[in-house]
């Protein structure tokens, strides 16, 4: 392979790395100490990205035409000096890109990894499987790190090499070079000498890097007799042999693969070492020719939920020559946990990244992934095992963002959601079907609905146990009426995107529009001018609701007497179709103007709070403005709500806390 030299006019300069990276490595060292060997997947990794680099740059520079011939990987060693070499004959980098990419770790991989290193081992391994650690892997087994490099295009004498240990500084020279490439020597710490082994390095790289598409090539010491030392010429004759297989895998025919080279190519591609849930592979013939091969990872990376802009699960090749990690032109952001490759040999190769993008081909291909995604995981769910149940919670939410960015395929997704309801027991979860399945079935044996109108009922909460415990439930358990429990972030959006499914309308449960049903209400609502009710009839019914209006003023919207607490005293209750409270919430942080529009309270006349108030004297006591503000206060509460007032609310509680109690005026703990 290549030689350099250092030139004899060189000057060597130690530069320091721009952040703490010395403590960052040392970190990263010990917990990926026990999974060594992915040092050289990324470092192969790296090397096959540099040619592929050079691949797309040759396509609209003709000068660099000859510098795509005989792509390799060379991967030798020299057991004396315990120096293992990885060399590419990729595009290179000049002094600045070696400056900008391995003079600093904030653009690596390796940062990514460290911002997410949680401590615990374990849970480190498996991140190290979702996405590349990157170059700094390296410092895992070598005390000292050689790249030397030469960017294509340029002249011999502007390489560089840079050097490290990997202790918070590096140094740059300029060197001489013959080929374009990158040329990087590790210098294997005591401790991982063992690596310096053909059949080892061998194992290692079938393991990991099997389908990279470019040749790997491993250096062989000469076979020779045992006691009989290998002379000089048995030493140059030393031979490289291609130990990976290049063909690209998702050009073959189906029939000619097996599910481990489906599974074997998973992990190359996506560095996950755990199996795909699921996989589809296909070839589209016609006007338009393109090959696609899809997978559904059986686990979400770790940052699924919020790195909405990272895109690189899918590959865009052309003609096997790679153009760029799939963008928004290629796949949705609501399926950014599908992995894969597309290929067609029918889209334009000599124009920019951009304009490739509106290309109507590409178009399709969006469709066609969409479409395959979609076939995947109802294949999944309708099987429903394990794998079905793991993609539900590591992909559910992300899936859900489709109903809002994918009107076309709305009630595709819609059908793939899954949630909590108030039937659901143990982690189990309900698809909107089987809810409607559940609900008109009561409804036609109560024969009282017709299927089509009866609403699925959801109430939005910050978690199960406080959904559970909300006075909006109560007229729904009265009723025995299923409610979904929506507590994560997204279905505050979810919501009011998704008006309705199957021709049933989503209805809150915090809305105004429910009720007990007549059969239902305590008995004293019934007769209420019989003299019972607990408020004293109808019109202390009304002078109670007009005090309490009076007290809160322009807190609440209206104040109304509910008909479908039980045991509440009172809850607030929207507005049929108006934002509710988390939405407008959210808005607000995101400094959106949102109309200030106040949520009716609504309250239980059969309460025993609520009695109190029929007292005309008690009501237009303090204590009966107190309690007036401690209804509300509490309604706001058990909606997870802040209270505009938090000390106040406390002083009134214990004002009616010592009335009720009948606390002491004097202190008798007081001594004089
Ligand atoms: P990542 O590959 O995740 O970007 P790395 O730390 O592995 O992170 O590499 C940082 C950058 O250094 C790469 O993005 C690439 O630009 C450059 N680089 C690394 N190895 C090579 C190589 N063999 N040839 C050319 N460039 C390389």
């Amino acid at each position: 392979m290549t030689e350099t030299k250092a030139q004899s006019t060189s000057t060597v300069e130690t530069r320091a790395f721009d952040t703490e990276v010395h403590q960052l490595l040392k970190l990263m060292i010990n917990s990926l100490y026990s999974n060594r060997e992915i040092f050289l997947r990324e470092l192969i990794s790296n090397a096959s990205d540099a040619i592929d680099k050079l691949r797309f740059e040759a396509l609209t520079d003709d000068k660099l035409q000859a510098s795509i011939q005989a792509p390799t990987i060379d991967v030798s060693f020299n057991a004396e000096e315990n120096e293992l070499v990885i060399e590419d004959t990729g595009i290179g980098m000049t002094r600045d890109e070696v400056i900008d990419n391995l003079g600093t770790i904030a653009r690596s991989g390796t940062a990514r990894f460290l911002e997410s290193l949680s401590g615990d081992a374990k849970q480190d391994a498996r991140l190290i499987g979702q996405f590349g650690v990157g170059f700094y892997a390296s410092f895992i087994v070598a005390e000292s790190v050689t790249v030397e490099t030469l960017k294509a295009g340029q002249a011999e004498t502007q390489a560089v090499r840079w050097r490290s240990e990997g202790q918070g500084e590096y140094t740059l020279e300029p060197v001489q070079r013959q080929h374009h490439g990158t040329r990087i020597v590790l210098k294997l710490a005591e401790d991982h000498h063992d690596l310096l082994d053909s059949h080892r390095l061998e194992n290692i790289i079938q393991h990991y890097s099997n389908h990279v598409a470019f040749p790997i090539r491993l250096q062989k010491p000469a076979e020779h007799e045992p006691g009989d030392a290998p002379d000089e010429a048995e030493e140059s004759q030393q031979e490289w042999s291609q130990i990976n297989d290049t063909q690209a895998l998702w050009t073959r025919p189906k029939a000619e693969l097996s599910e481990q080279d489906y599974q074997e190519f998973y992990g190359g591609l996506s560095g996950d070492f755990e199996p795909p849930a699921t996989w589809a592979h296909h070839h589209v013939e016609g006007s338009q020719c393109y090959s696609m091969l899809l997978y559904l990872p059986a686990h979400a990376p770790f940052d699924l939920a919020w790195n909405r802009d990272e895109q690189t699960g899918l590959k865009l090749y052309i003609n096997r020559v790679f153009i760029m990690d799939a963008a928004e032109s290629l796949v949705p952001r609501y399926l950014r946990f599908v992995r894969g490759v597309v290929d067609s040999a029918d889209l334009p190769l000599n124009v920019s990244r951009e304009i490739l993008q509106d290309s109507p081909l590409l178009g399709k291909i969006r469709s066609a992934v969409i479409r395959r995604s979609l076939d995947m995981l109802e294949k999944l769910a309708e099987e429903g095992g394990d794998a079905w149940l793991r993609i539900r919670d590591d992909f559910g939410n992300v899936l859900k963002e489709g109903v809002i960015e994918d009107p076309e395929n709305r009630e595709r997704i819609a059908k793939l959601l899954r949630f909590d309801s108030t039937e659901m027991k143990d982690g189990k979860k309900t698809s909107l079907h089987d809810y409607l399945t559940r609900a008109t079935a009561t409804d036609s044996e109560d024969n009282e609905t017709d299927d089509a109108s009866s609403p699925i009922w959801y109430l939005l909460a910050d978690t199960r146990s406080q959904a559970l415990s909300s006075p909006h439930l109560e007229a729904f358990d009265q009723q025995d009426i299923e409610v979904l429990l929506l507590t994560d972030p997204i279905d505050h959006w979810l919501v009011n995107h998704l008006a309705e499914f199957e021709g049933h309308s989503l209805k809150s449960a915090a809305s105004g529009e429910v009720k007990l049903d007549s059969a239902n209400q305590p008995a004293d609502a019934a007769s209420s001018d019989s003299g019972s009710t607990a408020t004293g009839g109808s019109e202390a019914q009304a002078s109670v609701i007009e005090s309490l209006k009076k007290a809160l003023g322009d807190q609440v919207g209206e104040v109304l007497a509910s008909q479908r607490l039980v045991d509440s005293a009172s809850c607030l209750v929207e507005a049929p179709g108006a934002l509710n409270a988390q939405m407008r919430k959210m808005l607000k942080q995101a400094g959106q103007d949102v109309p200030d529009v106040k949520p009716n309270l609504e309250v239980n006349l059969h309460h025993p709070l609520l009695k109190m108030m029929a007292d005309p004297a008690f009501r237009d006591s303090d204590l009966g403005q107190s309690l007036a503000n401690i209804l509300l206060g509490q309604a706001q509460l058990v909606e997870g709500g802040e209270l505009a007032d938090p000390a106040g609310f406390v002083k009134q509680v214990n004002q009616l806390l010592e009335q009720s109690i009948g606390a002491p005026k004097t202190d008798p703990i007081k001594q004089d």
